[in-house]
């Protein structure tokens, strides 16, 4: 642990409120904590509902002279913010590591991930299109163009601190946005760091706005109910998503969700079983499994099941539990002791319905939130974490007889982000690909983010998409003028 560092890293991060360019003190100050040792690592302001009202005086004040801003201009500052999050890679992820507990390896894919979004909207930003078409009866000509939403309302969760606040920030600024962000109070550490990268990159002040705040219902409930706002784009849990949606209902805001998954991992008993317990381990593993993606089902076919779950037991039994600053570590701590409570529950659950634990099943001893990876056989279809989101490393391994009943255990669920497949039969992939009520499917692989790709779910995991062309689409507003030509 290099101490002197990781002061180093903590006191360069800003720790006020960003409005209208400034970065505020404020009267009341709140703790971050590291997962990995339970100490306080920093202070930050914590923000009431009026700071949230200055955010948005500043995001309104800024709109019209940003919308009017070139749209290759807007492409280089995201451009340039690209760049510094790639040079500065290395204090970021520490940064990230510290306050969210993931190994530094992981945070450093976060970051070049986050940076990804900024470089794909820079090149967005120039292809806004419209069209001019004639009237199908003759005369009359169509003009349609996309002009910048307004305003918009940011909220994102602990688990990805950086990414999930650019996959917003991005393609807002590119469609000529501004906005007001709230990252999640267990990591605003990562989302300052970013504001002031972007400062430095040369957004104009009030374009973006940060609060941070331990009362994310009032600033949230504020912002939303002022007339000036025009957008809400919040990642986080399907429960507080609803309610977000209902408040956003008052003033007919367009919404975009990127809410909670329960995905499922099918291995049919033709795929390749080493590809497949290699995507089993990226797709359960990657972020301690406190991912919307992470696998949350793993439905094998009956003849592979207990070779698959032998081969994954191997995998994760080995995989070192630690500090995600140190040397080699490849699974942190989970966010905190309530995320714990919750993860042990589950598999309490799971284990009293006569599942039994083929590696870890509890939590371990010291300081710090760990939980050891941990793979289940024997899981009965009524215990909890087959229904709900686990967020911890825990694998469930539940067998299915053929293909139709694999389809249907898949979909037996009300979310519907992404499902990862198993198989090397071209026409079986082809089939359960169309057939699985996702957003989003893995084939053959075990991760599908990309900055080129719609990132999104269906049912209760979300309305909306991030990334790839579909990305900016949440930014624009289409205005039709119907033009007369004598
Ligand atoms: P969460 O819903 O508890 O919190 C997310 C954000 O909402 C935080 O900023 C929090 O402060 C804020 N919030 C909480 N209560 C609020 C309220 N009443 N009003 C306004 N804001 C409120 O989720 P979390 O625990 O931070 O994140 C984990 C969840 O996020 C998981 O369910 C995960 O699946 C989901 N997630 C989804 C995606 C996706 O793209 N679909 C990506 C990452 C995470």
């Amino acid at each position: 642990m290099d101490i002197a560092r990781e002061r180093d890293v903590l006191g360069r991060v800003p720790r006020g409120l960003l409005i209208g360019g400034s970065w505020r003190e404020g009267t009341a100050l709140f703790a971050v904590e590291d997962p990995a040792t339970g100490e306080v690592i920093a202070e930050v302001v914590d923000a009431t509902a009026a700071d949230a009202i200055a955010a948005l005086d500043a995001a309104a004040g800024a709109q019209d002279g940003w919308a009017a801003v070139a749209p290759r201009a807007r492409g280089e500052i995201l451009r340039r913010t690209y760049e510094l999050l790639t040079e500065r890679v290395d204090d970021l992820a520490l940064l990230m590591t510290l306050e969210m507990g993931k190994p530094v390896a992981e945070s450093k894919a976060e970051i070049a991930y986050a940076a990804d979004f900024f470089r794909w909207f820079a090149e967005e930003a120039v292809r806004i299109d419209g069209r001019w078409t004639t009237s199908p009866a003759g005369g009359a000509r169509l003009l349609v163009m996309r002009q910048p939403v307004g305003p918009c309302l940011f909220v994102t969760p602990w688990n990805f601190p950086t990414a999930m606040g650019a996959r917003k920030i991005a393609p807002a600024i590119a469609a000529g946005c501004t906005m007001v962000c709230k990252p999640a109070e267990l990591t605003p550490l990562s989302m300052l760091a970013l504001a002031a990268i972007l400062a430095e990159a040369g957004l104009p002040p009030g374009v973006l706005n940060v609060v941070t705040t331990t009362r994310p219902g009032d600033v949230a409930g504020a912002v939303l109910a002022d007339h000036r706002l025009r957008k809400l784009s919040f990642t986080g849990s399907t429960p507080v998503g609803r309610r977000l949606m209902a408040q956003a209902a008052d003033n007919v805001l367009r919404v975009s969700m990127e809410l909670g998954g329960n995905a499922p991992f099918l291995v049919f008993d033709d795929a390749d079983l080493e590809a497949a317990v290699d995507g089993a381990v990226i797709a359960k593993m990657r972020n301690g499994g406190e991912a919307c993606t992470a696998a949350n089902r793993f439905l094998v076919q009956r003849s592979v099941a207990d070779e698959f779950a032998r081969l994954l037991t191997q995998r994760l039994a080995a995989m070192k539990v630690g500090r995600g600053t140190e040397e080699g570590v490849q699974v942190g701590p989970l966010i905190d002791a309530k995320q714990r409570t919750k993860v042990v529950q589950l598999v309490d659950d799971a284990l009293g319905r006569g599942a039994k634990a083929l590696t870890g099943g509890s939590s371990l001893d010291g300081p710090g939130y760990f939980f050891a990876p941990t793979v289940l056989s024997g899981v009965d279809p009524e215990s909890r974490l087959l229904q709900q989101e686990i967020f911890g490393p825990v694998a469930p391994v539940v067998v299915f007889e053929d293909e139709a009943d694999g389809i249907a255990a898949a979909n037996d669920t009300d979310f519907g982000l992404v499902a990862y497949v198993f198989t090397q039969g071209l026409d079986r992939a082809l089939r359960v690909a169309e057939a699985l009520q996702t957003g989003m499917v893995g084939l053959n692989q075990g991760m599908v983010s990309n900055a080129a790709a719609p990132f999104g779910g269906v049912k209760q995991s979300g309305v909306g998409r991030e990334g790839g062309a579909e990305g900016i689409d949440e930014y624009l507003s289409t205005k039709y003028v119907a033009v007369r030509l004598a």
